[in-house]
Order: C-alpha cells, then sequence, then structure tokens
C-alpha cells in the first residue's frame, strides 16, 4: 500500500482545535504515514507530537508556518524539518506572538468601536501568550452570535482588507526564508493560490525558497497544474498538505489533500 502523507497539519498551539495527541490519533485512523506540524509562529506542538509519534505509528516533520507580509499581501511560509529547539528561533517566535496579541488587541478596539465588544479572553487559544489569530477571533465572534458564521465574520470584517482588518506584521517573506534556513529548514510557499501574487515567487527563490506547496486544499485542479508547472520551472521541490486546523473549518481537512511518501524524501534530501 502506498503510503500516504499531509504535509500541513496546525494544532490547538495556533489556531487549530486538535491537540498534538488528537491530530496523531486522527492521523493514524485515517490511515496517513506522516505528518508536519506546521503551527502558525509556533513550535510548541512539535514535542508533544514527536513524543506520540511512536505509539500512534505516524512519521512527525517538525514544522513552522511563517506569517509575512509583502506590500499589503499576506504571506505564509512553511519550514520543514526546522530546528525547532534552537533558542534564537524561539525568541524570535515569541516576538512574533507579542505582535499577534497587538494585532489582536488593535482588532478588538475596531470590533467595540463597531459596537461588537469581545475580550481578548474570549479569543485566546490554550496559551495566552501563544500564537492568536482570526480564525480564533471568528470563531469568538461567530460564538457570541455577531455573524451567522466563522466565514461570515472573515468576509465582512477580518479578511484582508475588511473593516476590522489590522496588517500589524513586522516579518517580510524574505526575513521569513531567513529565519528558517537559519534552522536549517527547508523553506516552501504556502499555499500559493490564497496569496495570489505569482510574480513574487522567483525573487523569493534568489532568497532561498526551495519549494511551493503546489497541493493544498484551496487549489483547484487548474491552479494545481499551474504550480506544478513552475515549481518544475523553477526547479523547485513541491509539497501538498490539507492545512487541517480540526473543527475550526468547516470539517475536518487532515487526509483530504496527500502526497506521496516520496516527497517526504525529497525533501529530507534537501534537508542542510
Ligand atoms: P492570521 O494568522 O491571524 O492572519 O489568520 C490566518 C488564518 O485564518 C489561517 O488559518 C487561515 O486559513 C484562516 N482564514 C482565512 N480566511 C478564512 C475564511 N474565510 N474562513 C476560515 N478561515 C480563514
Ligand atoms: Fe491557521
Ligand atoms: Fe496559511
Ligand atoms: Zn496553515
Amino acid at each position: 500500500m502506498q503510503k500516504r502523507v499531509d504535509l500541513h497539519v496546525h494544532t490547538n498551539f495556533s489556531d487549530g482545535t486538535f491537540s498534538p495527541k488528537e491530530v496523531l490519533s486522527y492521523a493514524s485512523k485515517i490511515g496517513l504515514s506522516c505528518i508536519a506540524i506546521c503551527d502558525h509562529d509556533v513550535i510548541d506542538g512539535i514535542p508533544p507530537a514527536i513524543t506520540l509519534s511512536e505509539t500512534y505509528n505516524v512519521e512527525v516533520i517538525p514544522g513552522i508556518e511563517l506569517t509575512a507580509e509583502k506590500q499589503g499581501c499576506e504571506i505564509h511560509i512553511l519550514g520543514f524539518y526546522i530546528n525547532w529547539q534552537d533558542g534564537q528561533f524561539q525568541k524570535k517566535l515569541a516576538q512574533l506572538c507579542r505582535q499577534r496579541i497587538k494585532r489582536m488587541q488593535d482588532m478588538l478596539d475596531k470590533f467595540k468601536a463597531l459596537g461588537m465588544p469581545l475580550n481578548m479572553d474570549e479569543v485566546t487559544g490554550i496559551d495566552k501568550e501563544g500564537s492568536i489569530g482570526r480564525l480564533h477571533l471568528a470563531r469568538a465572534l461567530h460564538k457570541k452570535g455577531y455573524t451567522q458564521t466563522v466565514d461570515e465574520a472573515f468576509k465582512k470584517y477580518i479578511a484582508n482588507g475588511k473593516p476590522c482588518y489590522s496588517s500589524k506584521i513586522n516579518l517580510t517573506p524574505e526575513e521569513a526564508i531567513a529565519e528558517i534556513i537559519k534552522v536549517k529548514g527547508v523553506p516552501v510557499l504556502a499555499h500559493p493560490a490564497v496569496m495570489g501574487k505569482d510574480d513574487f515567487i522567483s525573487s523569493y527563490v534568489k532568497h532561498g525558497l526551495m519549494g511551493i506547496e503546489v497541493y493544498h486544499s484551496d487549489h483547484n485542479p487548474l491552479m494545481t497544474a499551474r504550480y506544478e508547472k513552475m515549481a518544475k520551472d523553477l526547479g523547485l521541490l513541491m509539497t501538498g498538505g490539507s492545512d487541517c486546523h480540526g473543527l475550526g473549518k468547516a470539517r475536518i481537512l487532515m487526509g483530504t489533500t496527500t502526497v506521496s511518501y516520496e516527497l517526504v524524501e525529497r525533501l529530507k534530501n534537501a534537508r542542510r
């Protein structure tokens, strides 16, 4: 039987709803042989996932998804096989999480001004100093009855460019790539179709980008074909994953976008 792999999974240390144990248990239940834990700007889900890897017989790749911004565009950079134990890297992530809290406060102020008050406590995840993001906020808005759905919270208020969006992100994609390289990770551009700025890609390659997330739950077949070709033309690695957020999205996505184990071997060979 072919080994299937999901190279983009979140835990509740960022904006997923599954604990590392629930992630591993679900991965094992659906027959995945390997997953990459790629939380937004935080590594805390990695050690417990690695500890449980043997019990559930699911290989765990330590990863990250760094949020960056360029010309008002959000750009996510994945890092695979990062040395997550690096102290400087952990300090940098703590700084990014502090910025996330400030950005959340900024967004909460905007909601307050619109007559939709929410406290920080209502939006924080399991760790008050951890990685807090718009999916937490969207879920809180929905729970409070301010919106009918989580999706509506994004569409009406907090998607990029909407009235309560805050763009306080102080990392450029080039810096994100450099941070990943510093901890010997393989930097890969996440869900390029969601970012929608293909003309940036070749400049990232000059800065050390090594791959593109060609396969993603938000990519349709046309998009996938476009990025497969781009990866081939630019000599980049191809990765793929579901971007599962547990029950945070409309359904559990884990395993809905998978790649073959051969891509993992290529990633391993690309490690520094
Ligand atoms: P942040 O890290 O705070 O910028 O928030 C990004 C998160 O919001 C990612 O997990 C995205 O997948 C999620 N997101 C963006 N748009 C939507 C949407 N329309 N519905 C649900 N989640 C979304
Ligand atoms: Fe997320
Ligand atoms: Fe992302
Ligand atoms: Zn993600």
